[in-house]
């Protein structure tokens, strides 16, 4: 495989992935979203057992950043676990270091910045069930 330029956060392309308690519709569950910046974190740091210094290291990031990602995707998967919730690591353009990117809620339909600083849930409505709106070079998918 050749020498590829590092990705700025993550090693793997962007996917989703979804994991639901058995045997309860969807619709009746709740819906917790993990980024893919914190999915990898958690990779990181408890899959791969790197230290925080070179687990942020490899994501490009500061230490201190990565610990506040690494402990959100720990909080947010252990509220799943607990609670029973659905679980979505789902990313596109992610950008967690620098605080960009869109959510969508999927209740009330507003848009949430991730550069607003709370990230996991909708202002307008508090909903926590947000989708990732894909941005692909500035544009939404489907946009010409
Ligand atoms: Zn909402």
């Amino acid at each position: 495989m050749p020498r590829r330029k590092r990705h700025r956060l993550v090693t793997k392309e962007p996917h989703v992935s979804v994991y639901k308690p058995a045997g309860i519709p969807t619709r009746e569950l709740e819906e917790i979203l993990i980024t893919i910046g914190e999915f990898e974190a958690l990779r990181l740091a408890d899959f791969e057992g790197l230290s925080q210094r070179d687990a942020s290291t490899a994501m490009e990031i500061s230490q201190p950043t990565f610990n506040r990602v690494l402990s959100s995707a720990r909080h947010k998967v252990a509220s799943g676990l607990v609670q029973g919730y659905v679980l979505r690591i789902e990313g596109g353009e992610y950008r967690l270091s620098d605080g960009t990117g869109i959510l969508e809620c999927l209740d009330c339909g507003a848009s949430v910045d991730m550069s607003s600083g709370n990230k996991s849930t909708c202002q307008k409505c508090g909903s926590i069930r947000l989708r990732w709106l894909r941005w692909e070079k500035g544009r939404r998918p489907g946009e010409k």
